[in-house]
């Protein structure tokens, strides 16, 4: 490919709006533009990585034994009204009318489409297990759209779902999903890590999420540093402390002391001279079913998937002042537990101490030498703190350390959640009619092209995995104007496509230092570099853009040095 043909517009300056490295080099490198918040152009370049996403993908979908298809980008709402979603999904979901007036909307992901399709199609067990997938721009009109390509409005994504007769076969269907993510993740040269993951209010099955890791991810994740656990920090779970004393009882009753303007953890602390861990934060929550109060220890942090969980609601959101004032009898920063007339949900740290200090439901008051077994009214005691990097690993009791990823992958059992909705039955081996169960796996193509950059690049540029690159090879002649360097380069460059090499030879007449760095910024894996110097040994120059690692290789041997290298860079597994 020649370059000068292609529309490569690339920038020598930072574009000032890009706060993630990735976004900063795809704009640089012109292989996207913005087009509006959070929608993006690919540009030739830009597609040509996206395609390598996409192949992988693909073949390892299909060597999983998925098949694939194609379904609308634009769904009707009557079916979005059948699964209860119309109602339940925000403002993410974009909505509009036809010209008709009927209700519509551009498809943030396919369940409701496809079981729709599957319960049309399908009637027996005969026709069973079945797992479909596409790969399809979806739109979600997310509140922050950022970081380029990682949180886009529309994005691409590789959607899966599957059908089963029973909820074994849709087990080892996760399995070999959960293999062939391994797979899709390792063979874009992704340093990865599979963690276990909220499964939702209403879930309750399992869940895992792939995490590539970056210091930019958005996600935090708990790993153990001796076993193989590892968790979104949204569910990792916590394990009492083992030299946890247990509620000794208090001997005194609680007494109310004024604490004039003194609200935060922080300023009851100071104020009364006790440390946070001895302070319980009173939390009240309006949810869509009724008030809540949850209480966590001064220096812990409440999790408000594990509260959702428990609750079994979908919202769950910080009573406002007046709601506080109106639930308690005080204003926020003194509500307290202690005769507090509402469900109250304690975490297992809170329930065992022995005395503690509290808000007194009367503004300006705390309750100190509070017994939260034996003065509080406590609804339930349940693991409702997010974990730090010093609890102890759930499964081995080992060190763990808190990581930041970008999720790639997410891999679901949905049980019969859709197919009860929509009514997707089939007829068994006894002729009963059952629900289908089904799985749903989603990957983030066009994320993963972000996530790969942001794992690989440097000051130079993006340094591109040999299996994401947008070419193998780029092909570099030091002077065009020497006649014989011209028909050399020339001649290579027929050779590589000839053998099948993705090579970019770059023919602008430009100086050579602005080629290689154009070079470097793409990330092309491997440089050529001929001039006259070189080509009188009878060499062309290899320079490797991860390493720098550069050698001189005699002409007649080029072509299979370079098929080798793309051959074992295509098969190296990114170390963890
Ligand atoms: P997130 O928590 O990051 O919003 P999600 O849980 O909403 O992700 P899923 O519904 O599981 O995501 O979608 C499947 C995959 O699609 C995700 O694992 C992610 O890689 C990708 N994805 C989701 N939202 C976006 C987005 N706004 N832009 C780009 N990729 C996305
Ligand atoms: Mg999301």
């Amino acid at each position: 490919m020649f370059y000068s043909r292609m529309l490569i517009p690339t920038l020598k300056e930072n574009p000032a709006e890009a706060e993630a490295v990735s976004h900063r080099l795809l704009l640089r490198a012109g292989m996207i533009r913005k087009l509006a918040s959070g929608i993006y152009n690919y540009l030739p370049l830009g597609l040509r990585v996206l395609r390598k996403v996409e192949r992988v993908v693909r073949e390892e979908m299909n060597r999983a034994g998925a098949q694939e298809v194609l379904l609308p980008a634009v769904q009707p709402a009557e079916l979005w009204e059948e699964s209860g979603r119309w109602q339940i999904y925000g403002k993410e979901l974009l909505r509009f009318q036809d010209r008709h007036g009927r209700d519509c909307c551009f498809g943030p992901t396919h369940e409701e489409v496809i079981t729709d399709l599957v319960r049309r199609e399908v009637h027996s067990y005969r026709q069973l297990p079945l797992n479909l997938y596409q790969i399809q721009m979806k739109f979600r009109d997310e509140i922050r759209p950022r970081f380029g390509l990682i949180r886009g409005r529309e994005f691409l994504m590789k959607d899966g779902y599957s059908f089963h007769v029973d909820e074994a076969d849709a087990e080892a269907c996760y399995q070999a999903m959960y293999d062939a993510y391994n797979r899709i993740f390792q063979r874009c040269g992704l340093r990865f890590k599979v963690v276990e993951a909220d499964s939702g209010p209403i879930g309750g099955s399992f869940s895992h999420e792939f995490m590539v890791l970056a210091d930019t991810g958005e996600d935090l994740l708990a790993s153990c540093l001796a076993c193989d656990y590892a968790a979104n920090l949204e569910k990792a779970e916590v394990v009492p402390a083992a030299a946890n004393p247990g509620p000794a009882a208090a001997a005194a009753a609680p007494e109310a002391v004024a604490t004039p303007n003194v609200r935060t953890v922080e300023e009851v602390a100071a104020f009364l001279n006790v440390t946070p861990r001895e302070i319980v934060k009173t939390l009240i929550y309006e949810t869509e079913k009724e008030p809540v109060a949850v209480l966590i220890r001064g220096d812990h942090e409440v999790n408000e998937v594990k509260v959702k969980k428990l609750l079994g609601v979908m919202d769950l959101t910080l009573a406002g002042a007046g709601r506080v004032r109106e639930l308690t009898g005080a204003e926020v920063g003194f509500a307290g537990p202690v005769g507090l007339n509402l469900p109250i949900y304690a975490d297992q740290a809170v329930a065992a101490l022995a005395a503690a200090v509290t808000g007194a439901n009367k503004t300006d008051h705390h309750l100190v030498r509070v017994n939260p077994q034996r003065d509080i009214n406590i609804t339930q005691v349940a693991d409702l703190r997010t974990v730090t990097a010093q609890d102890p690993c759930p499964h081995c009791g080992g060190c763990t350390k808190i990581l930041r990823g970008i999720e790639v992958g997410h891999i679901f059992k949905l049980g019969i959640k859709y197919s009860q909705a929509l009514k997707a039955t089939f007829l068994d081996e006894a002729g009963q009619e059952q629900f289908i169960f089904m799985g749903c796996y989603g990957i983030g193509v066009s994320r993963i092209m972000a996530a790969a950059i942001e794992q690989g690049h440097d000051d130079q540029g993006m340094i591109f995995p040999m299996a994401l690159a947008p070419f193998q090879v780029a092909l570099i002649p030091i002077s065009l104007n020497d006649a014989a360097t011209r028909e050399k380069a020339l001649s290579l460059h027929a050779a590589m496509e000839e053998a099948g090499l993705e090579v970019l030879f770059d023919d602008r007449d430009e100086r050579p230092g602005v080629k290689f760095k154009d070079c470097d910024l793409l990330g092309i894996p491997l440089r050529v570099v001929v001039g006259p110097k070189t080509l009188a040994a009878g060499n062309a120059e290899v320079r490797q853009r991860r390493t720098g690692e550069t050698i001189m290789a005699p002409l007649e041997e080029l072509l299979p040095y370079l098929q080798d290298r793309i051959r074992q860079e295509m098969n190296e597994k990114a170390e963890i």
